[in-house]
């Protein structure tokens, strides 16, 4: 089985510790499976992109000791695909265009799904404003769509019921993270997706746009995210703090025991090669806990 994984960071500040978590867990699932393994800057949101982070990140990554394969990808750069594959989704009937303000859509809500206000479909069923920005929404269906995950086991979720039409293109012309991640994963033949479970909401519309667009579903295995005290997500928005490279062996063991591997104490004051030599042959996918957030 040929095996292809990545990491795909957004260059919105330094990597942090949750950020190092995800790193970890698909560059050692990447490596017990001999398969390669991908960088991807998820820079699509250009207004929040911190300058200098995109460097920052794979500056601290190399300083890690991570060894990713082929060139780095940049969403930035991959306005084309996004838009070929909207005309695939145009063409097929299956989008349409939206005018409604964020005001509008509040007032005009009837349901609430996961995610807050459910579109209420209103320029599906009236004709949009003339001169004013057009966003794309893709038309979801009322059935539902399911994956099993590796860690977090079988997800099924109604998209009509608990999303809603979901844009694929916002009114500021800027592609949606849907689109983009099932349009890259595809391009760069990813066929395993490790990541953080702050995306597993998310992916059931992935899993869609990959039938829609006749894309193979990946194998998806959603890690725990850490979380501070008042259980949010370490992130940036957080404050979450950036990595010391200067201690990258102690964090590195840090991200071990938080995914439950057990790492021997010796190892904090190991060289980072046999750091990464002792998480290569003891990784066991089984230990990592099935939660989806774990307080640190
Ligand atoms: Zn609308």
């Amino acid at each position: 089985m040929s095996y292809i994984g990545r990491f795909a960071p957004s260059p919105t500040g330094p990597l942090h510790f949750g950020s190092l978590v995800a790193a970890v867990a698909s560059y050692l699932e990447a490596k017990v499976n001999h398969g390669q393994w991908l960088v991807r800057m998820e820079d699509l949101d250009k207004p929040r992109e911190v300058a200098g982070a995109a460097d920052s990140i794979l500056n601290t990554l190399a300083a890690f000791g991570f060894e990713w394969d082929g060139d780095v990808m940049y969403q930035s750069k991959r306005d084309a695909a996004y838009t070929a594959a909207l005309n695939q989704l145009k063409a097929l009937n299956l989008v349409y265009p939206c005018t409604c303000t964020r005001k509008e859509i509040a007032a005009a809500a009837t349901q609430t799904g996961i995610e807050g206000a459910i579109y209420p479909n209103t320029c599906l069923k009236q004709a949009t404003k003339l001169n004013h920005p057009v966003a794309w929404r893709i038309k979801t269906i009322d059935e539902s769509i399911a994956f099993d995950d590796a860690i977090q086991g079988h997800i099924s979720q109604n998209l009509m019921h608990d999303i809603g039409d979901f844009v694929l293109k916002r009114a500021d012309q800027l592609f949606a993270y849907q689109l983009a991640v099932v349009v890259d994963d595809a391009e760069q033949g990813i066929t395993h997706i490790v990541r953080g479970a702050d995306l597993l909401a998310s992916t059931p519309r992935q899993c869609y746009l990959q039938t829609l667009l006749n894309i193979k579903q990946p194998h998806y295995t959603h890690i725990p995210i850490a979380s501070n005290a008042d259980g949010q997500k370490l992130s940036k928005q957080t404050r979450a703090l950036g990595l010391n490279t200067a201690e990258s062996v102690s964090q590195l063991w840090d991200a071990l025991q938080f995914l439950n591997q057990s790492p021997p104490e010796t190892l904090k004051r190991a060289s980072l090669t046999t750091c990464w030599g002792w998480a290569i042959d003891n990784w066991d996918l089984n230990k990592v806990p099935k939660v989806n957030s774990i307080q640190i």
